[in-house]
């Protein structure tokens, strides 16, 4: 049997001088531990992606997990996301993960560095952010399209306030433009548990949801959901990809 993650990470932990890639060594081995042990609670066969959450952490530390065998990256934030990119360089295999809110006018700067955009969540935002890869392919700046999940806003009632992704009824007709646009990749959801109740009901109803975005476009089978606090709840309900954060860079400042 091929060495798993964990025993890898720890192995990589002993051998290093550098404490700080210690500190992460160990961490991202507990977390792939918890990964093991809620696909194998769930029954399942595939094992969800795991995506590092760099927000408030300097790019060193991107490179640190990347030396690790960290591929995925995800930042909420354009401003940093984008000086982290640049300071980190081209790096084998590394992709980028947008997970924040985004308005339209940094579309353009997303789309020079970023791999997939989770949060997605009105046509506006989709035409921008097409047109911003065309301009980035155009440059030489990249060459394949963006891959986007829908962010679906799963609190009940919803709010008005529009801040936590698309509502239910809407994703049907934004998929629609997201596939009909020229460099968008269809390719599922995401999604933030509310914060005020149990994050099983909500994972349910996305994947729920992730079901019947798929009957009607068969390659959007990506399901973005689970924290540090909730990946258990996440894994048992199908999630594919799970961001994790503090649990494996520690406890990012008060803001
Ligand atoms: C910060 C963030 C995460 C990671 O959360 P942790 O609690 O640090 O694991 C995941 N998803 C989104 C959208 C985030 O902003």
């Amino acid at each position: 049997m091929v060495m798993d993650y964990s025993t890898r990470l720890r192995t990589a932990a002993q051998n290093t001088e550098d404490l700080r890639t210690r500190e992460l060594a160990l961490n991202l081995a507990a977390v792939h531990e918890r990964i093991d042990g809620a696909v194998e609670a769930a029954g399942r066969t595939d094992r969800p992606e795991l995506i590092v959450v760099t927000k408030f952490f300097p790019a060193a530390d991107v490179v640190r997990l990347h030396k690790l065998g960290v591929c995925h990256i995800g930042e909420n934030k354009d401003q940093e996301a984008a000086a982290k990119a640049a300071e980190v360089g081209q790096l084998e295999q590394l992709h980028w993960h947008f997970i924040g809110q985004l308005q339209t006018n940094k579309a353009k700067s997303v789309a020079r560095y970023a791999h997939a955009v989770h949060s997605v969540d009105r046509e506006k935002l989709a035409r921008a952010l097409d047109s911003a890869v065309v301009l980035a392919v155009e440059e030489g700046v990249r060459s394949t399209p963006v891959q986007v999940l829908l962010q679906v806003d799963l609190r009940q009632p919803l709010p008005e306030d529009q801040r936590g992704g698309a509502s239910p009824e809407d994703l049907l007709r934004l998929a629609g433009a997201v596939a009909e646009s020229e460099y968008l990749q269809l390719t599922g959801l995401m999604a933030v548990a509310p914060l005020e109740t149990a994050p099983e009901p909500a994972f349910k109803r996305l994947s729920q949801l992730s079901s019947s975005l798929s009957e009607r476009h068969p390659q959007a089978t990506e399901i973005s959901a689970g924290m540090s606090q909730d990946l258990e709840a996440a894994v048992r309900y199908g999630a594919t990809r799970l961001r994790i954060g503090r649990d494996v860079l520690g406890e990012r400042p008060d803001p």
